[in-house]
Order: structure tokens, then sequence, then C-alpha cells
């Protein structure tokens, strides 16, 4: 439906561009454009039932109203010839911008769920550049010219406004989450059409008199756009929030802040180039400040994420996921700290091996959950038996570390036997301790505290053994 649209709309199109401008006929086959299109997006709305119809309701009047605005303008040229401005045409044009504004700015609540504060610095980065840009070139000039009346020079002023509200939702529009649907990009590109046959009509009417027919392409476009955007089936997907995509900082985003940016100072250089005696210092300088404020808070949003992050990062890496105690690799990490610190410090380092007894048992008759809850628990209730400054760490499995700095073996094992008598559902652990005779690197100081676990579960369980030192260990 919407691909049949695109195509007699553009073969009309292209047979109404043939036709020499000025010729009454053809001004009446515009008309065609503008109305069909409002009818298009009515019919769009009641084939594709969109959950939200008011942003196309307002699109398809706006349109109308601005078809309705060009009949008004052939009657007042043609049958009445005036040449004034602003004529009523002007106010039906005029009134249609905030319209599109209305329409689009819906379209834009819709696809947003909560709060899209990157999103939105981003759109106000970049309309702020705009309005400076559009300010300074096409706004500035029209201000500053003496042989317009007040009531011309406000008309004149206010269609680069009209523009500049549909530049802002435009870019507004790009920055949501949202589905990049068909739809979504029609309704842009009419916009977009839109914008550069306006803009380039205020350009044009600037330097001289617009009469040449060329930029009616872009308005017949954004009509014909407009329409198949709403025919489109992707359309009721358009004013959907976002399933919740990752937000990604993509390269195309930072390019288009860094131009954005770099405009102000762009401006400046034009002017200091080519009016060096009229530069618009008041203009440039509110926009700089807005940028550097603008740029500044979303600097502010990235960097409390990107902390945020690392934070979870940290804690990810850092600990066993069902105990949340320390796991094997911050183990490693935290003795051989600690084994560091005690050579500088000189006090005794102690580690001790745990492994519960019997847990395959535990496991067979409970279950493999129950096994876990007696993990966390056992866990849990081991820890508040240590002062926080020891280790309690998973070592893998059913098996734990502790290191003990500033503690002596007596005391470290009257500790474990402390740390065994609250484990959990009646169970009970084996460990093996070891004093680090402040030599052997952590691998030979944990396989002695291994081995003296060992020997615990050989001697029936539930108990601690003391390793023996270096040199007797290495004899036997
Ligand atoms: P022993 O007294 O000799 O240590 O006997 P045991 O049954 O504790 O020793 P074994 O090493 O044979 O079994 C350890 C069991 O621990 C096997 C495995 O299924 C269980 N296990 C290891 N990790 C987990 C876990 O995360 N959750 C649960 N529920 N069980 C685990
Ligand atoms: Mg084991
Ligand atoms: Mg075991």
């Amino acid at each position: 439906m919407w691909q049949r649209w695109l195509l007699c709309g553009g073969v009309v199109g292209a047979v109404y561009l043939a036709l020499p401008s000025n010729n009454p006929w053809a001004w009446g086959l515009y008309n065609v454009f503008g109305f069909a299109a409002a009818v298009a997006i009515v019919v769009g709305v009641r084939r594709n039932r969109p959950r939200r119809a008011g942003p196309w309701y307002w699109f398809a009047a706006a349109l109308a109203l601005w078809a309705a605005g060009d009949v008004v303008y052939q009657v007042q040229y043609f049958v009445w010839d005036w040449q004034t401005f602003p004529a009523p045409a002007d106010a039906l044009y005029l009134l249609a911008y905030p319209m599109f504004a209305t329409g689009a700015f819906q379209l834009i609540k819709g696809r947003i769920s909560g709060r899209d504060r990157a999103g939105l610095l981003d759109a106000a980065i970049v309309s702020t550049s705009l309005s400076l840009l559009c300010w300074s070139f096409l706004m500035r000039p029209i201000a500053a010219d003496e042989s317009l009346s007040v009531i011309e020079r406000l008309a004149s002023l206010a269609y680069p406004a009209g523009d500049l509200l549909l530049l802002i939702m435009v870019v507004r529009l790009i920055t949501t989450p949202g589905a990049r649907t068909a739809s979504y990009r029609l309704v842009i590109a009419a916009l977009a059409a839109e914008l550069v046959s306006d803009i380039g009509y205020a350009v044009v009417n600037l330097f001289a008199t617009y009469s040449d027919g060329i930029l009616d392409a872009g308005w017949i476009g954004m009509y014909l756009l407009f329409g198949a955007a709403a025919l489109n089936p992707s359309m009721r997907a358009l004013s959907e929030i976002a399933p919740d995509r990752a937000e990604r900082f993509t390269t195309g985003r930072l390019t288009l802040l860094a131009v954005a940016s770099l405009l102000a100072p762009l401006v400046l250089t034009v002017q200091g180039l080519t009016t060096p005696a009229n530069i618009d210092w008041p203009a440039i300088a509110l926009s700089s400040v807005v940028l550097f404020l603008l740029v500044l808070a979303r600097m502010a949003g990235l960097i409390s994420r990107v902390q945020d992050q690392a934070a979870q990062l940290r804690a990810l890496a850092h600990n066993d996921a069902l105990t949340g105690v320390p796991n094997r690799r911050a183990w490693d990490l935290e003795l051989s700290r600690e084994m560091a610190k005690a050579v500088r410090s000189g006090e005794p380092v102690v580690v001790a091996l745990m492994d519960i007894d019997h847990f395959k048992r535990f496991n067979d008759a409970h279950g493999h959950p129950a096994g876990d809850r007696l993990l966390k628990e056992a866990a849990a209730a081991w820890r508040d038996q240590l002062r926080t400054a020891d280790l309690l760490a998973r070592y893998g499995g059913e098996e734990f570390g502790v290191v003990l700095v500033g503690q002596s073996l007596e005391t470290a094992i009257a500790v474990l036997d402390r740390m065994r008598a609250v484990t959990p559902h009646g169970q009970s652990f084996s460990a093996g301790v070891a004093l680090w005779d402040g030599r052997e690197i952590p691998e030979q100081f944990v396989a002695r505290a291994d081995e003296a676990l060992y020997r615990s579960k050989h001697a029936g369980r539930n108990r601690v053994t003391a390793a023996a030192p270096v040199a007797t260990a290495r004899a036997s």
C-alpha cells in the first residue's frame, strides 16, 4: 500500500515538476499532494490501528492546514493579485508549525519510558548549536533589516523560528531510544525534506526573490513521505516504548556532539573573517555558555555511570556469587598482599583451609538446593566469628580458606574451633592450619595447610590440625 502510494505520488510529483512554474493548473495540481497526504494519514491510522493515534492526527491536521494555506495563497496571487506580506496564507502556514511540533512531541513522549537524560542532553546540545546557526544566518539579518516594517519582520522571523522548532523535534526524535522502523525513517525523512526546502527558501530569499519551482520537490517529498510513514505497517511501533536497549555511546553520537560543540567557535570565526565590525558576541557567548554546561552535564552522567559499573564489576570479579564471600581469585590476590605486608610489619600470617565433612552425603540427603543454602549460611556464620580484617574466601566447591594476620597459630586454631562449632544444620568441617615461615611462596604455604587438612580428614574429620613446620613438612 505505502509503496504504491509513494510510486503514484512520485510519478504525479515528477509530472508537476516538469510543468512550467507559474502555471495556475500546475499550482492546482500541487494542492492535491497536501490534502492527499492528510487523507493518507487518516487511512493509515484506520488500517494500522496504532495505540496512540494522537500524533498522527496532529500531523494530518498540520498537512491539511498547509494545503489550505497553498489554496489561499493561490487565490491571493492569481485571483486577487496580492503581493502583500504577511497575508492570510501566512497565518495558515505559520499555525501548522506548532501543530507538527505537537505531533512530534507526542511521538517522542511515547517512545521514552521514564527518563532519558542522556538523549535529552544530546538533543539540547545539538539544538543549542542549531539555534545559534539559525539565528546568526537566517534570523539576525531579518531582525536587522530596517527596510521591513515591524509586522513584516516578525512574520519573516516566525518562519525560521518554526523551522528551528521542527529541527529541534527531529533531533530529539533521533536521540530517542525506540524502534528504528521504516515508518520512523519515513517521518524523519519527511521532516528533513520539509526543512531542506524551507531553509533553502529562506536562504534564497535573503539574497533574491524565490521564483523557481525546484524547492517544491522538497515540499512534495514531505507530503508523500508523511503519507507513506502512516501507511507503513511499522507505524504502530513508532510511538511505542523501546525494549530496554543497552545505551551505548556510539562513534556517531560522539561525532554529532563534537560537530555541535564546534559550531559556536565556527560561527565566531566566520563572523570574524567576514564582518569583524559586526560580531554577534552576545549570541555566541550565550550559546557557548549553554553548550559548555550541557556538555558538562552529559560528561557527569557518563562518568557516574562508568564509576557505578566499575564498582559493580569489581564486586562481581571479587566475590563468590553463591555465598557472597571473596572468591578464589580474590583469595590469591589478598593472600599475596597480606604476605607482602607482613614482611614489612613482621606480623605472623596464618592460613587455614576448611572442607565441609560429608557434604556429598548432605546433598544426596537434602538435595542440591539445600546444599547451596548450607554453604551460604555456613559462610555467614563463620564470617561472624572473624574480625573485619580477617579474610574468609570460598576456595572452591565446599572448601573455604581463612587468612589471619597478627595472630599466633594457637589463637588461629581456637578461632577455627569456634567456627566449627557454629556450622549450621549440625554439620562440621575439617581444617588444616599453617603459620607462614616468612620465606615460602603462597603455593607452598597453602600446600602445607592442605596437607594438614588431609590429615584432619584421615583422623576422623570434624577437627583442626596444625601443619608441621617447614623443615619437618619437607622431611615427611
Ligand atoms: P569429605 O568429608 O571427604 O569432604 O566428603 P565430601 O562429600 O564433602 O567430599 P567430596 O569432595 O567427595 O564432595 C564434595 C561435594 O560438594 C561434591 C559436590 O557435589 C558438592 N558441591 C560442590 N560445590 C557445590 C555447590 O556449590 N553446591 C552444592 N549444593 N554442592 C556442591
Ligand atoms: Mg572437598
Ligand atoms: Mg568435603
